[in-house]
């Protein structure tokens, strides 16, 4: 259990990160529809340097620090997910690149035994300069949310964004090898629901990207306007078939969220992430830690499990993993909004998408 101390070093901090062996077997998670849980998205911050208009309020409130979990309870918890199968994380927030000290976490988790894959969901604003110690500390993969190619729109849905922050962070992206690039739109009615859709998808023609569309989904503090633009998968697909006419079917596999297709053709391929109208829960193995360390069992439910507590409290290796193998075996099988269930208890910057 006591392995050599490794130290990660960058600009941007150093962190003393335990990075041994937790030493116990892996022993795969189940719940209790027998989904295999093995992808864990973890949210490192809920501040974020942006304060996009369907993910927060402008005067969001953070948690102070000590509320949230430190890189040495972060480790802890990714250790014992590991031993429980979890082979795939992703890291968000709020923002994860404005955390001091991303680099060393990262390369932290990347070395962690059982972690095989290890990807961060971004709005690219600070990865000009993190992506390359990033892709170096073992990250293989971002995200990057980008609503629309209009600087002006997308100032305003960001409330203060720069585009050329975010432009300068993909081709950053893409030098360090973080690949293939996804880019995440999520579509609000009468904001970027008809040409900027048109842009977003015209940029596959000559990249090899995934540009993702994604349904709005309500939460915390400002559903009633996600409820009311939400634009469905059939609307979006319906938009870009006008244009470029029938899409066609690029391999949906039942467990990334997102339905690939491809214009023909094109280089790359687009992606439509449905929750909210055709929910594909069945193929769902995620489970999220929020970053003040609760075990969130449903993006869309307020079922949580708190892991943070009893890890303060002295809860030994075993029976954090007794925890978080009980509460998975717990995960709903899907959500609740057709039957009018929201989750109401957290924004969305603070479970991480
Ligand atoms: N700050 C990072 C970013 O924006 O990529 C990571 C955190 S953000 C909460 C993760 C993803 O959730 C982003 O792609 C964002 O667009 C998406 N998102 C935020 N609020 C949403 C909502 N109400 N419905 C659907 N997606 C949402
Ligand atoms: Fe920040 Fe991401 Fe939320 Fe936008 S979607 S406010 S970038 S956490």
């Amino acid at each position: 259990m006591i392995g050599a101390l490794q130290l990660f070093g960058n600009q941007y901090g150093s962190v003393k990160l335990d990075a041994a062996p937790h030493g116990y077997p892996i022993e795969p998670m189940h719940d209790s529809y027998g989904r295999r849980i093995n992808y864990m998205r973890i949210s490192l911050t809920d501040a974020c340097n942006l304060r996009c208009v369907y993910c927060m309020p402008e005067q969001m409130k953070f948690r102070a620090r000590q509320e949230l979990m430190s890189d040495e309870e972060i480790m802890t918890l990714v250790r014992v997910g590991a031993s429980l199968g979890v082979d795939k994380i992703r890291l968000t927030g709020g923002e994860p690149t404005i955390r001091p000290g991303i680099v060393g976490l990262v390369g932290a988790i990347a070395q962690t035994p059982g972690v095989r894959d290890i990807a961060m969901t971004t709005n690219a604003v600070l990865l000009d300069k993190l992506a390359a110690p990033l892709a170096g500390a073992g990250l293989k993969r971002v995200n990057i949310s980008i609503d629309t190619l209009d600087a002006r729109k997308f100032n305003g849905i960001t409330r203060w964004g720069d585009i050329d922050d975010v432009w300068r962070g993909i081709r950053a992206a893409e030098e360090a090898g973080l690949r293939p690039i996804k880019l995440n739109a999520v579509v609000v009615r009468h904001f970027n629901d008809g040409q900027d859709m048109i842009e977003l998808a015209r940029l596959t023609l000559e990249n090899d990207w995934e540009v993702r569309f994604i349904e709005m989904m309500p939460f915390g503090e400002v559903t009633e306007f996600q409820q009311g633009n939400v634009v469905s998968f059939q609307e979006m697909r319906a938009n870009i078939e006008s244009v470029y006419g029938p899409l066609e079917e690029a391999g949906y596999d039942f467990v990334d969220p997102s339905r690939p297709f491809r214009i023909p053709g094109a280089m790359g391929t687009l992606g439509f992430i449905t929750s909210v109208t055709e929910p594909f829960c069945q193929g769902c193995g995620r489970v999220r830690l929020t970053a003040d360390g609760k075990l969130r069992l449903c993006l869309l439910r307020e079922d949580e499990v708190d892991l943070l507590t009893p890890l303060r409290a002295g809860a030994t290796f075993e029976e954090l993993r007794t925890l978080m193998r009980d509460g998975a075996f717990h995960k709903p099988w899907g959500h609740g909004l057709a039957q009018g269930v929201f989750a109401e208890n957290r924004a969305m910057n603070q479970i991480g998408g």
